[in-house]
């Protein structure tokens, strides 16, 4: 007997992992993507340094996840990050936990896990089919655009997995969502998430500091509380982990008022007033640029920046100036273009999803991963929910195809059908595989 045929549309972390739970349970799963190969931009988050997950409690782990956290976190209780740290072992990956709580793989790469997971996929008998773009569906069935043509599956049930709005080039260029509204799918706008702002640089300071990294300060941003870290001087602005982890304050303070401001304390170490004293000692024939040295410590690209936002007179008045160092206030113009964003917000809203993240306009559809809409700072939130969604979606599937006797059948008030053939005629051939995967 022919095993029931699941779609899995999207081959990023999400998807994959929604693969391996549904192979696990039994099921004949084909996985679709319109790339190449599998996992670009989980590759791509390895460039960096492939920060998995956090080493928190799962408490302090479930409020980065804000709005969305009530959304999320049964997925993400069911695959805590113990749990994905396991997962990864098993993959012959271990992990450790960096000083600052991160979880990286060893050797901090994706590749190596990824070639394992692929290896693991394989095993349970998944099979991928590469450069096929999905288009929505003809009827009951699920219709991609391939090299050689169009082509069209049925299909028992679908998970979509398909990534975000951002990094196009690696294949999560949100053109879905246009797919889904035309079905009536309650979506969220996409909104950049973890990304950079422009902000109005002098052509001076732009040629002196761009690139440059503005290191330990403290920023803070629209009552948000401040927190500390590095960030980098850019052609158009600033971007960073620093960046990133008020990027979304920052990004509503636009949309609500237009312009956001970015308070930097330069010397987050040092007392206002022990620094207000210092700047007031005599000068004698130091420059500037040697006093701030000299008594604050101050150097390079935090030097310039207190050029750039601060009118002569207040540079030249010590009490005004330590004030300043503490409390530098950068107005920020907008955020990065959305392809650029390590992340997007917004996709498939949560109430347009059941409690098993189906579609409840379209039984036997699930959805997964960044393609919902939340959004988590970098830290390794962005990935940890993407596996857990996936997994979560991967068992809702399961249990829907259960709970259905013989084949997925339709909940009345269902408006797409999607046909299980737990008994093809005798002699229909296997799906075959229409790609083979080049090693990441
Ligand atoms: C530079 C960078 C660094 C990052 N670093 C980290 C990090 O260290 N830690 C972390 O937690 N997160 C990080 N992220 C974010 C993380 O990579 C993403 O959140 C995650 O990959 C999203 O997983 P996903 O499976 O939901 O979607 P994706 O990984 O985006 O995968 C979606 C897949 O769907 C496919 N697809 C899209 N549309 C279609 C279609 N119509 N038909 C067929 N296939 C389609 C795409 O080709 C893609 O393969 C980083 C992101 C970037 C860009």
């Amino acid at each position: 007997m022919q095993k029931i045929f699941v779609a899995v549309i999207g081959c990023g972390p999400a998807g994959l992992m929604a693969a391996e739970t549904l192979a696990r349970a039994g099921f004949n799963v084909h996985c679709f993507d319109a790339m190449p190969s599998v996992g670009r931009k989980f590759l791509m988050a390895g460039k960096s340094g492939l920060n998995l997950s956090h080493a928190e409690t799962l408490e302090n782990f479930l409020q980065r996840y804000g709005d969305a956290r009530p959304r999320l976190e049964a997925a993400i209780r069911a695959f805590p990050p113990d749990d994905l740290r396991a997962w990864a072992a098993g993959l012959g990956i271990a992990t450790f936990v960096g000083s600052s709580g991160r979880i990286f793989p060893e050797g901090m790469k994706a590749a190596p896990l990824l070639r394992a997971w692929r290896a693991r996929l394989r095993e349970l008998g998944v099979r991928f089919h590469m450069r096929h773009r999905w288009q929505g569906w003809q009827g009951e069935q699920l219709l991609f655009d391939t090299p050689e043509g169009k082509c069209s599956f049925n299909a028992a049930a679908v998970l979509l997995a398909l990534g975000g709005a951002s990094w196009s080039k690696l294949g999560s260029d949100g053109a879905w969502a246009q797919t889904l509204a035309e079905e009536a799918i309650l979506l969220a706008p996409f909104r950049p998430a973890n990304c950079g702002f422009d902000v109005d640089w002098s052509d001076h300071f732009r040629a002196r500091c761009a690139g440059f990294p503005v290191k330990t300060v403290s920023a803070a941003c629209a009552g948000f509380p401040p927190r500390r870290g590095d960030f980098v001087i850019t052609e158009h602005g600033i971007e960073g982990s620093l960046i990133y982890a008020l990027s979304a304050p920052l990004r509503d303070a636009i949309e609500r008022d237009g312009v956001a401001k970015l308070t930097l304390d330069l010397l987050p170490d040092v007392a206002q007033e022990g620094l207000n004293a210092e700047l007031s000692r005599p000068r004698g024939r130091d420059s500037f640029a040697n006093h701030l040295r000299r008594r604050a410590g101050l150097t390079g690209v935090k030097t310039q920046l207190l050029h750039e936002c601060l009118p002569p007179e207040v540079l030249r008045d010590a009490a005004q100036l330590a004030t300043h160092i503490k409390h530098l206030e950068l107005p920020i113009q907008r955020p990065r273009p959305l392809d650029e964003a390590l992340s997007t917000a917004g996709g498939v809203s949560f109430s347009a999803l059941n409690e098993s993240l189906m579609l409840q306009q379209i039984p036997g559809v699930f959805c997964a991963g960044e393609m919902l809409d939340w959004e988590a700072p970098t830290g390794g939130y962005l990935l940890t929910a993407c596996l857990a969604t996936g997994r979560a979606a991967g068992m809702g599937v399961v249990g829907w195809l259960c709970q259905v006797p013989g084949s997925a059948g339709v909940p009345a008030g269902g408006f797409k059908i999607f046909r299980a053939e737990p008994n093809p005629p005798a002699g229909t051939p296997a799906l075959p595989e229409t790609a083979n995967l080049a090693d990441p």
